[in-house]
């Protein structure tokens, strides 16, 4: 697990703080149709600190708001839309800024696998020679037609050459899947975690399908198009990706994290700490 792995690597409890670069995302241009069908206004960062132009201000607040837990060290975790979705020279003075604060022990960055250009990936590369470096990218299936139902926008081949890419730089990859998508079957999830186990990705986040208000899954779901996971189900589907992941993977996420204004279902998410109780309690009893 993360928390583990991170302990072992930096020597202290590491705690993510959540940044916003101020990027968009390409999947959300009209040509490529709004973007995910799953993705909040918020571009999947709904929790990160708001964009003030200023790096610094954002660390300092995101610390100030975690301070009672203690923390010892962090990770500057670009979060929101796609973080390599800008020129190159801007993308140098926001990442070269987070790692230079004393408190930041690794930079990571959420981004899509087909917004990762040679200036991009040499930049991470020098930064990686700095401070650790993790890029978490969204495949979220690896089955093409689900992908194709989702408007996700790349090919997983697209995905493969992303993950390649970033092994020869030496950065850790994390790569997203989620739960519960549309259509998706026992064994198309199964070979979504092969396709990953077979990638050479370092990590993995598991994650809920959640539907948000105001998105094209959200009318979905409403058509009665899409019917979300119950809790028995998803924990089931989650085991199953637990026992078949590659030896050594680390898994940074069980479940996933909805801000309640925008949730639409399923509503039995809300309360997370229930969740990762039954969760818990699952893998106990089935180890
Ligand atoms: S790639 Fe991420 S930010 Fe872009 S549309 Fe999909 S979920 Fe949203």
């Amino acid at each position: 697990m993360a928390n583990e792995y991170f302990i072992s690597r930096f020597g202290a409890k590491v705690y993510k703080i959540a940044l916003d670069g101020g990027m968009n995302c390409p999947n959300r241009t009209k040509d490529k149709k709004g973007g995910c069908i799953f993705c909040s206004s918020g571009g999947s960062g709904d929790f990160a600190e708001k964009q003030c132009g200023n790096v610094k201000t954002q660390i300092d607040r995101a610390i100030k708001r975690v301070e009672s837990k203690k923390p010892q060290k962090f990770i500057a975790y670009f979060q929101s839309y796609t973080n390599t979705f800008a020129p190159t020279s801007y993308l140098k003075q926001i990442f070269f800024e987070a790692i230079a604060d004393e408190r930041i022990c690794a930079l990571s960055v959420a981004t899509r696998p087909d917004c990762l250009p040679l200036d991009v990936l040499q930049l991470l590369g020098e930064l990686n020679e700095i401070k650790p470096v993790f890029v978490e990218l969204g495949l979220q299936t690896a089955n093409d037609e689900t992908a194709t139902l989702i408007n996700r926008g790349y090919k997983t081949k697209v995905y493969l050459d992303a993950v390649k890419n970033l092994k020869e730089i030496g950065v850790n990859v994390i790569t997203h899947v989620i739960i519960g998508l549309p259509t998706e079957t026992e064994t198309n999830l199964l070979n979504t975690v092969k396709t990953v186990n077979a990638s050479g990705s370092d990590g993995i986040k598991l994650q809920l399908l959640h539907v948000l208000k105001d998105t094209p899954l959200c009318n979905m779901y409403e058509k009665g198009q899409y019917v979300p996971l119950e809790k028995d189900e998803y924990i089931k589907l989650l085991l199953l990706c637990l026992k078949n992941l590659r030896k050594g993977m680390v898994v940074h996420r069980i479940t996933g994290d909805a801000p309640k204004r925008l949730l639409v279902a399923p509503l039995w998410s809300a309360d997370k700490k229930r969740v990762l109780n039954d969760i818990n309690k699952a893998i106990k009893e089935n180890n």
